[in-house]
């Protein structure tokens, strides 16, 4: 198949007409290739680097209604092959400019950063491909590398008696889809019957009293949004939604946990099926205590999933005390991971990891047009919900092959350094206050503009006040551009909080310029607050 050095000379330099009458072939694929590709390359690597000058800002405007006002994206009638690449590039253009640009490193507002040259090749190569990692017959090297980065993680997370899971566009999908296997496997008639059959089932067992028929899922109060939409995206509804408190880390209290639980049974309030435990909550980074809430879910029956989107990379890390974080990991039903955000690899690449890979065969339909294989391995649409696939674990499975389950790991902990030299500079900074943090300190890390000690309004300032002054904070660095970092009320009603994430690629020199910014914006926030009483 292999072409001779005389053979590829010869088809590089003929000129390829298109014989197609579609307009979106004017002429061979390979040939506006060679004219766009090192044009959109040169404005690509443009980009980048204007990312990493010192002085960039991360947008080129201060507000959305100024984006609105600044830019206008058309949709003509008619296209503009004929004219040339310009109308083309021109847009693309206008996107790069107007777009958030990661590569400064400053974009701290998300728990996803800036891609790496590999991710943006990996694209590169998904694009060509343009595969369907539905069935591996149209997609045989992402589907192998999906299976082979499954199979990576399992073993890392110890899972090894036949274990199985794939690729899901995001945590939110995976988490969903990890609610509907659970449902289907717990109570066998779901799949046939629905709710109804779930009923049908618990009326049987505990008779017709209260709502004893209700399935329940069990997640702490700090856990990702998307454990109450796979309630209703299932049918349960937001009610079925039982969430328990934490400690004041953002840790989920499994004696509280225990409790609800007995609670719902006894009081008639539903059936326990379902328990999630976070791996890295969305606010504060904190970890659930996988053994001890494990101990509970497995005493009542219920799967245990483990939603491990933001934390589940700390596994890679080299330093048990990190990496002991996710002890007790192996046993779960399921887990997600999202390699999209603390790894780097570009959106969307988010796995759904199960430890008895028969569970997922409660997701499976028989389509005859699609699915000819007999080995399941190569129907990975079967386990899900869905149809067509992106192969996002080929970009998962080039960084392995890049930096091996060590850079990975290394990676995670040079996060975890500089959270803590973080932590470290705001405790010495008297213009500024720490919100609750995890214990121990996972990425993010809560803080705000600390009144000063003669301040000369009301005294001590209220909570409204102080969230003021954080929000007050957040508009002025959104004005500046230099940098994006969110705010987030915290839990126990101690007001909004600036919430800085600190990824491991972050420079050091610009978290100094961040936690000074914010200690002079707010110093600044309570001198004019002082003139306003
Ligand atoms: C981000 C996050 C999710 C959702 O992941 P998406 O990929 O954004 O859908 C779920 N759980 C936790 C804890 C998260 O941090």
């Amino acid at each position: 198949m292999t072409l001779n050095d005389g053979q590829k000379a010869a088809s590089a330099s003929k000129p390829l007409s298109s014989s197609s009458s579609s307009p979106l072939e004017p002429v061979a694929p390979s040939q506006e290739l060679a004219t766009l590709l090192p044009q959109v390359v040169q404005m690509v690597q443009a980009f980048v680097e204007e990312g990493e000058k010192p002085g960039s800002n991360v947008t080129a405007w201060q507000s959305i209604p100024q984006l609105r006002q600044n830019v206008s994206l058309d949709l003509p009638d008619y296209g503009s092959v004929k004219d040339g690449d310009k109308k083309l590039l021109d847009s693309i253009q206008l996107v790069l400019e107007n777009s958030v640009n990661p590569w400064t490193g400053r974009f701290l507002d998300k728990l996803y950063s800036a891609n790496t040259p590999v991710g943006v090749c990996a694209d590169l190569i998904l694009s060509v491909l343009n595969a369907n990692a539905h069935v591996m017959s149209a997609s045989p090297m992402l589907s192998l590398a999906e299976e082979k980065c499954v199979e990576g993680l399992c073993e890392m997370f110890g899972f090894n008696d036949t274990p199985d899971g794939l690729t899901m566009p995001g945590g939110s999908s995976a988490n969903t889809l990890a609610v509907q296997t659970a449902l289907a496997n717990i109570f066998p008639p779901f799949r046939e019957q629905g709710l109804l059959g779930i009923s049908e089932l618990l009326f049987e067992k505990y008779g017709r009293v209260g709502k004893a028929a209700r399935p329940l899922i069990f997640t702490s109060d700090q856990s990702h949004y998307s454990l109450d939409k796979a309630a209703i995206s299932a049918g349960l509804g937001l009610s079925s939604v039982i969430k328990v408190p934490c400690d004041h880390t953002g840790r989920m209290d499994p004696a509280a946990l225990s409790r609800l639980i007995n609670d719902s049974i006894s009081e008639g309030l539903g059936t326990p099926f379902f328990v999630n435990a976070t791996s890295g909550s969305t606010v504060l980074g904190s970890f659930d205590d996988l053994r001890s809430i494990s101990a509970i879910a497995r005493r009542h029956g219920c799967w245990l999933h483990v939603d491990g989107s933001w934390g589940g990379p700390i596994i890679f890390s080299p330093t048990r005390a990190h990496s002991s974080l996710m002890d007790g990991s192996e046993l779960a039903d399921s887990i997600t991971i999202n390699p999209h955000k603390l790894l780097n690899v570009p959106l969307q690449c988010s796995f759904l990891l199960v430890r008895r890979g028969k569970a997922l065969s409660a997701n499976t339909l028989d389509a005859g047009y699609l699915f000819h294989s007999k080995d399941a391995r190569e129907n990975a649409a079967m386990k899900t919900m869905g149809c067509g696939r992106r192969g996002d674990a080929l970009k998962f499975w080039l960084y392995w092959v890049r930096f091996g389950k060590e850079g990975l790991g290394k990676h995670v902990d040079a996060g975890l350094r500089l959270a803590n030299d973080v932590v470290e500079a705001i405790r010495d900074e008297p213009r500024l206050e720490l919100g609750p943090l995890a214990e121990p300190l996972f990425l993010q890390v809560c803080f705000r503009p600390k009144p000063p000690r003669d301040h000369k309004g009301v005294e001590p300032p209220s909570v409204e006040v102080r969230s003021k002054a954080t929000r007050y904070v957040h508009n002025v660095l959104k004005e500046r551009r230099r940098f994006a970092v969110d705010f987030a009320p915290l839990p126990g009603g101690i007001g909004d909080f600036i919430r800085l994430v600190v990824h491991p690629r972050t420079k050091r020199e610009d978290l100094e310029e961040l936690i000074e910014e914010v200690a002079s914006i707010g110093e600044e926030f309570w001198e004019r607050s002082e003139e306003s009483f």
